[in-house]
């Protein structure tokens, strides 16, 4: 039975958020700071080996279950950049709107402006779980040719949503959580633990 998780992550912000997600099924979501672990490398080209490393090494450092998130933007027109490397695109230090400017360089005039946001979750109940249970999500959309919005945050402004006529960074928060990569995410891993908790 789980009933406390290490977040593999030093938002607090990001682990109060999975701690209300989690606490109807009993589980407590404390973040990786409370435990000074150190940065974990994430060597991989890909989000899940990504997240899969970060949450042993959490699980590692503090000798707790652990979960991870990654997620980043797929461009269809660029093979899937900015992919894993989202957050540092334009490079250090992180800047959303060095990204967007990058983004929107990097386009150029393309007609194919297809994309995705993805969001993968990784939990591990021991460093060397050799079952690591895997929830993703995507959110499937276009890039603009020059930001719109306010809300939100990284390529938020860039993201356009045909059905809705809206950027991401026009919609509230709530509508955002119930639409987006990690919203759907964290509706999979919940349904994932819920089915895990149940006794037979
Ligand atoms: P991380 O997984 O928190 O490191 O996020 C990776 C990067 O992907 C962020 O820094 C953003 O640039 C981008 N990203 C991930 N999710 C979103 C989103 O919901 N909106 C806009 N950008 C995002």
């Amino acid at each position: 039975m789980l009933t406390r998780l290490v977040l593999a992550s030093n938002n607090a912000g990001k682990a109060r958020e999975f701690d209300a997600l989690l606490a109807p099924l009993g589980i407590r979501v404390e973040p990786q700071s409370a435990f000074d672990v150190p940065e974990a490398e994430e060597p991989f080209p890909g989000f899940v080996e990504n997240a899969i490393a970060k949450a042993r090494h959490a699980a590692h450092h503090t000798g707790l279950p652990a979960l991870a998130d990654d997620s980043g933007l797929c461009v269809d027109a660029l093979g899937g950049a900015p992919g894993i490397h989202s957050a540092r695109y334009a490079g250090a230090p992180k800047s959303d709107q060095r990204n967007i400017d990058k983004l929107l360089a990097d386009l150029g005039a393309s007609d194919n402006r297809r994309a995705h946001f993805v969001c993968v979750l990784a939990l591990v109940r021991s460093a060397d779980d050799p079952q690591p249970i895997i929830a993703e999500g995507e959110w499937h959309g276009s890039i603009l040719t020059a930001p719109r919005g306010a809300n939100g945050f990284g390529y938020d402004p860039l993201f356009w949503l045909d059905d809705l006529q809206q950027s991401a960074a026009e919609l509230d928060a709530p509508l955002k959580n119930m639409l987006s990569h990690r919203g759907t995410a964290c509706r999979h891993l919940i349904d994932r633990l819920r089915a895990l908790q149940t006794p037979a």
